[in-house]
């Protein structure tokens, strides 16, 4: 009898944990900041791109952070002064995710990164780990939520790598991470030459200049979050002639944002620039400044497309003085 009663609470004590598990970030989890965002310059840092996706913790810290995926424990790293604060680093087979802003590690090394940090009270430590040393399983927690380093409230911020740790990936499409279900694309503005138009229908603007420079106001809301577009790409008379497209960022490249978003850019709001000077790894196509003198009349078409391949578009037309 005594046997039976002890087998029927280890069973029902395994299949609570099963049903707790959650992983978080998750796919259900709803994003509340996009990959290669515009962020501007704020306490020391130049403006950058955003070069992972956020999770909001309800405004809490504490909230336990898991394994997207399972691997190995690569790297932590304790710095209240990076822009990362407290952050996790897992392996796995085909990429590295990232953990940042965490409050606390909750990793089967706590008591390696807890005794340093006793060592070297105040200092900056990163603690690396040997490959398949310490496992990690998929939704494992691996940390608690909280605001070290630049975060203005806790939160998550995940962020994908190559194996070389030389590339961000965008986390959505790997991590298939669900749609906003009232998601809207927004194109505001055009500027063309240094001037300001509403994008309106029926938008006639007169040029001066040879190739004329422009950007668009665009950006994509749902409920009471802003996020970037994934591709945003610049048509005349039919041909392609400038793309932006989020998939991936070299690490090299993290302070080349203003190549891609012009004045007046926000963390919200985003003027992208349909010319750039320097080849970047989201300028997918730029052929704006190859081509020849435009006609006396030319139809431009802007096209700009979420995560999730949502897209809008928005024509009007150059008209030579
Ligand atoms: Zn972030």
């Amino acid at each position: 009898m005594k046997r039976i009663s002890i087998i029927l609470i280890v069973v029902f004590a395994v299949s609570v944990t099963f049903g707790q598990i959650r992983y978080f970030p998750s796919p259900q989890t709803i994003l509340s900041s996009g990959f290669g965002e515009y962020r501007p310059s704020s306490s020391g840092l130049l403006p950058h791109f955003h070069m992972g996706v956020d999770f909001p913790t309800f405004s809490r810290e504490g909230v336990e952070i898991r394994s997207v995926d399972s691997g190995y424990l690569y790297k932590i790293e304790i710095d209240n002064d990076s822009i990362y604060g407290y952050t996790v680093y897992i392996k796995h087979e085909n990429y590295i995710s990232l953990y940042a802003h965490l409050s606390g590690f909750a990793t089967k090394a706590r008591r390696i990164v807890e005794s340093l940090m006793k060592e070297f009270p105040n200092r900056r430590v990163e603690v690396m780990f040997h490959d398949n040393e310490i496992f990690v399983q998929a939704g494992e927690v691996i940390g608690y939520s909280g605001r070290t380093g630049e975060a203005l409230a806790p939160h998550c911020h995940l962020e994908l790598r190559d194996l070389e740790n030389k590339v961000a990936i965008n986390p959505i499409p790997v991590l298939s991470i669900s749609r906003p279900y009232d998601l809207k694309i927004h194109i505001e503005s055009v500027r063309v030459d240094g001037e300001t138009y509403p994008a309106t229908n029926g938008l006639v603007v007169p040029i001066k200049t040879a190739i004329p420079k422009i950007d668009v106001l665009t950006y994509i809301t749902f409920d009471k979050t802003f996020i970037n577009p994934h591709v945003v790409s610049l048509e005349v008379n039919g041909r392609e002639v400038y793309k932006v497209e989020f998939d991936s960022i070299k690490l090299s490249e993290f302070a080349q944002a203003p190549k891609v978003y012009g004045r007046d850019s926000t963390m919200r709001k985003y003027w992208f620039r349909m010319y750039s000077d320097v080849p970047l790894s989201v300028v997918k196509i730029n052929e704006w400044n190859n081509i020849p003198e435009l006609p006396a009349r030319s139809r431009v078409t802007i096209r700009v497309r979420s995560d999730w391949d949502d897209e809008e578009s928005f024509t009007f037309e150059l008209v030579r003085r």
